[in-house]
């Protein structure tokens, strides 16, 4: 764990296994922290605020790009790492380092234009000032599916601001973090700065990061089940909130859209990941014009896809996070196949060829997949793309907005009318227009509903570290 600029154990000393997902092989072990350590990480993380805080942005933001040029630097080392622990292949991991690598220049950039108002009064011998100050110590609770842009979607905006962070990352994958972790030491941030737990059990660190007064902020990224506990901790607390949750995206192909261009974008957007994305497109409504056209390609294109360890060069589809994620897919594709829907390609976990070591589950399409089935309300994490059909334009986006989820949703359309009016009327943060990429450090990224609160990313993300103070200033 890294903590007080320390590279250290846990205080029971006390240490849990790394796994690749891939081959079932131990690739590290890590300190298992607890609430000690927890406790430990916020002291030091309390006692670095006043000095980092008074750090001049433009200094902050030295530092930043220092990081985002090592980043840069060891981006084909990460790459490999994460492919190792999380699964992705390595294009997909080295794509992710860049992104991950953007949000650290973003928010350099950003936290140098932080500036406050001078406002008027309705008294005409006073002035008002108003200026954004860092939050303080900040709590982040990160995910194992993108496990490096995840961090640095919190700790540069956050490190921009002036904030001081305790960071815990996913149980299976704090080798990627001790990286990030690694990476923005070496770029000049003082000791106590940032700080890094790791633990096999979150939750006596979650416990102590939602309770104590010294955090002034929660930022966590996960699923909905587990964010809502924190929140409700954290909120117990009155500490500031944003989580970023999981999703059940809508991906829409209008009649008037090309099918088969709509189907290869669905089948690149699917798959990415193995499925394990928050903006992964979970109900694939097609036109019934469409959907022959559609089905034919998306499975031809799915049926193309090579499975197995990310690390080698035809491999598309990586491994699972664990059995549990497995299990999961194959409750959710054996529920619908019992309910009657098709399956033109997947189906069944992958076991030959040495893949019985790893966890995978073959890419799969679903045909007629209708609201009964539990793949159509319930996130998959997994590769599977069910297909539903419908009949009429004007209800579909009514049919996408049913679910308590609302992240991304996703539009196939040739009219600018049609495509104004879904972007409009979906209930869903972020809408892919013909465009299965629709993320950038550069824009907000968040939820509606159930999907989360607050945004990162854009001009946003540094907002969420920030708040506003006010000086009533008299003239007489
Ligand atoms: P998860 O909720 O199981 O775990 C997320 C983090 O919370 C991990 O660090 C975990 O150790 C920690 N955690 C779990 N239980 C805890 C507890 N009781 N107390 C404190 N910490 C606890 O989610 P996951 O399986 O790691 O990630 C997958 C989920 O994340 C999916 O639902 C996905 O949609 C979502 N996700 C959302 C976004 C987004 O930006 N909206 C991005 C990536 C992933």
């Amino acid at each position: 764990m890294f903590i007080n600029g320390e590279w250290i154990d846990a205080q029971s000393g006390a240490t849990f296994e790394v796994i690749n997902p891939a081959t079932g092989e131990v690739i590290g072990t890590v300190p298992d922290g607890g609430a000690a350590d927890a406790e430990a990480a916020i002291a030091a993380a309390d006692a670095a605020f006043g000095a980092w805080s008074s750090t001049t942005a433009f200094k902050r933001a030295d530092i930043l790009m220092r990081a985002w040029n090592l980043m840069n630097e060891r981006a084909e080392d990460l790459a490999r790492l994460m492919v190792t622990e999380q699964g992705k292949p390595l294009k997909a991991a080295t794509f992710e380092v860049g992104y991950a690598a953007d949000f650290i220049r973003w928010f350099a950039e950003e936290g140098r234009r932080l500036s406050g108002e001078w406002l008027p009064s309705a008294r005409p011998d006073q002035r008002f000032l108003s200026v954004r100050q860092p939050i303080g110590v900040v709590a982040a609770v990160t995910p194992w599916n993108y496990p490096i842009s995840m961090l640095t979607r919190k700790m540069a905006p956050a490190l921009a601001a002036g904030c001081t962070l305790v960071l815990k990352p996913a149980e299976a994958t704090p080798l990627c973090a001790k990286a990030v972790f690694e990476i923005f030491a070496e770029a000049g941030v003082p000791p106590g700065v940032i700080n890094l737990v790791t633990a096999a059990d979150p939750v006596p660190i979650g416990d102590v990061l939602t309770s104590d007064s010294r955090v002034g902020k929660l930022t966590f990224t996960g699923s909905t089940a587990v964010g809502r506990t924190l929140a409700a901790k954290a909120g117990a607390s009155l500490q500031r909130v944003s989580v970023e949750l999981g999703g059940h995206a809508p991906f829409i192909v209008y009649p008037d859209a090309d099918p088969e261009n709509a189907a290869k974008g669905a089948a690149a957007l699917k798959f990415l990941n193995a499925g394990q994305a928050c903006i992964s497109p979970n109900r694939l409504y097609v036109h019934r014009d469409a959907a022959d056209a559609f089905v034919n390609m998306l499975t031809k294109r799915v049926s193309g896809l090579v499975t197995g360890n990310g690390m080698d060069d035809d491999v598309g589809v990586g491994p699972l996070v664990d059995s549990r994620a497995v299990d999961k897919v194959a409750a959710q594709v054996d529920d619908a196949r019992s309910k009657g829907a098709g399956v033109p390609v997947g189906g069944q976990r992958l076991t030959e060829n040495g893949l019985d070591r790893g966890f995978f589950y073959a890419p799969t399409v679903l045909t007629d997949v209708t609201p009964e089935m539990i793949v159509y309300r319930e996130e998959t994490f997994g590769p599977v793309a069910p297909v539903v059909i419908y009949d009429d334009v004007d209800e579909v986006v009514e049919l996408a907005n049913d679910t308590h989820y609302g992240l991304a949703a996703y539009v196939y359309t040739d009219s600018m009318r049609t495509a104004i009016t879904a972007f409009e009327k979906l209930r869903f943060g972020i809408i892919g227009i013909n465009d299965v990429n629709p993320t950038s450090a550069t824009v907000p990224f968040g939820g509606m509903k159930d999907s989360g609160l607050g945004r990162e990313g854009g001009h946003e993300g540094l907002d969420e570290y920030l708040e506003t103070k006010v000086a009533g200033i008299s003239l007489r």
